[in-house]
């Protein structure tokens, strides 16, 4: 086993010393032998990929697809993207010069500020916000400005957002993720425009992460690229919405002269998409729009169960109208962080969910549960959390 040569004490990047690893994966790590634990803690859709989409992964195989494609991805595919986004958000983009296939919406992420921002910067993330964003935004050597969204019931409001962005006038870009992960927040057209308007008047540009767009419940997604189309970065995939985590097959679009760098930097990183999970993608995009119906059906009722139990045990859990996770707060009665009442849960009622500090410092208090696990597995969890609950408030 080779040990790092002694002399070679700069061969690590500064930025990551600052970087913790997400505690998501690391807090799923520390809990994952306890016995008998029914994991409610990750992101994975509790689906198989529709056969027929498998069925265009393997067909491309067998048919010897198998040399780089364009670095931007197929023209098919980008067009595919760009009747998708029409039909389904009223979205126009050139498939030619404004749209960009990606390995998954984590890398759409990553070379987009690698392409948009200078060390130095700073970049506004609505928090508790996904992890990630803060570690890609410190990567490419800018800082993350917080914005506490918790007094808010976990949405952005305007006027907040205005105080902030005259407090941190150097702020360039803005984050925008919903429906939400942690929170399951989703915002109305009007809504948007509100912040839209706040957005504008500060010049900046927006990194819309819309990739649970196809899970909404009781609204249809509206995207911000129909609000203020020239200064959003689109972000999304097929990931959630066909249940294909592992096929790492994302988009970004936006105005050309944007993407063109995130383009170049794109290049540098993958080359191009991989191709099984692009003949993937046009399948899923072109015949399998119906695919998330069965799935958001089951996710809701999944939610209700969750929500109507969780409630009347005294967690409190606000406005969860997309995608598949619960942010509930920890009552007061237990004396603990988010991290400890979630190793107790996990040692005690053998349930793994995760911790809010994970999602930044206003996530403390709370714990995200994700509900897209399967419904006996719920069901047995929180049959668990009744007990651990009744436990505690035995004296
Ligand atoms: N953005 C958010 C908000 C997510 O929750 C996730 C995954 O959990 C991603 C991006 C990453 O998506 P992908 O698997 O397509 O890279």
């Amino acid at each position: 086993m080779p040990n790092l040569d002694p002399n070679l004490t700069e061969v690590f990047n500064q930025h990551l010393t600052q970087i913790k690893p997400s505690q998501i994966r690391s807090f799923s790590k520390e809990i994952k032998d306890i016995p008998g634990l029914i994991s409610l803690n990750v992101g994975e859709p509790g689906f198989n990929t529709p056969e027929h989409i498998k069925k265009a992964a393997m067909a491309s195989i067998a048919e010897n697809k198998s040399h780089y494609s364009p670095q931007n991805g197929w023209l098919e595919l980008r067009q595919t993207i760009s009747d998708f986004l029409q039909q389904r958000l009223h979205l126009t983009y050139d498939p030619e010069q404004e749209v960009i296939v990606t390995d998954g919406a984590t890398e759409a992420l990553s070379s987009t500020f690698l392409a948009t921002v200078n060390p130095g910067d700073q970049v506004l993330v609505p928090q508790p916000a996904y992890p990630a964003y803060g570690a890609m935004i410190e990567l490419a050597g800018a800082s993350v400005i917080p914005l506490d969204t918790s007094p808010n019931q976990f949405k952005i409001d305007p006027q907040t957002l205005d105080e902030q962005l005259t407090a941190y006038p150097e702020v360039k870009e803005i984050i925008l993720n919903y429906p939400n992960n942690p929170t399951g927040v989703e915002y109305t057209a009007t809504e948007l425009e509100a912040l839209a308007a706040v957005i504008q008047r500060h010049h900046l540009l927006v990194i819309a992460d819309e990739i649970y767009s196809e899970l909404t419940y009781s609204l249809p997604h509206t995207s911000i690229a129909n609000i203020i189309p020239n200064s959003t970065i689109l972000i999304n995939g097929v990931s959630k919405s066909h249940a294909m985590t592992g096929y790492r097959l994302g988009y970004v679009a936006g105005p050309a002269a944007v993407v063109a760098n995130i383009n170049k930097v794109h290049g540098y990183l993958v080359t191009s998409p991989s191709n099984p999970a692009q003949y993937a993608a046009i399948e899923a995009l072109q015949h399998g729009r119906h695919d998330t119906e069965p799935m958001l059906v089951e996710y809701q009722q999944r939610r209700d169960l969750v929500t109507e139990t969780l409630r009347p045990l005294g967690f409190e859990i606000i406005n969860p109208d997309g995608a598949f996770y619960i942010f509930a707060k920890i009552p007061s009665c237990y004396h603990e962080s988010s991290r400890e009442f979630c190793l107790r849960l996990a040692q005690e009622a053998h349930v793994g969910v995760t911790p809010g500090s994970a999602f930044g410092t206003s996530g403390e208090g709370y714990f995200r549960i994700s509900y897209a696990a399967n419904l006996a597995q719920i069901k047995q969890a929180l049959t668990n959390i009744k007990h651990f609950v009744a436990e505690m408030a035995t004296p």
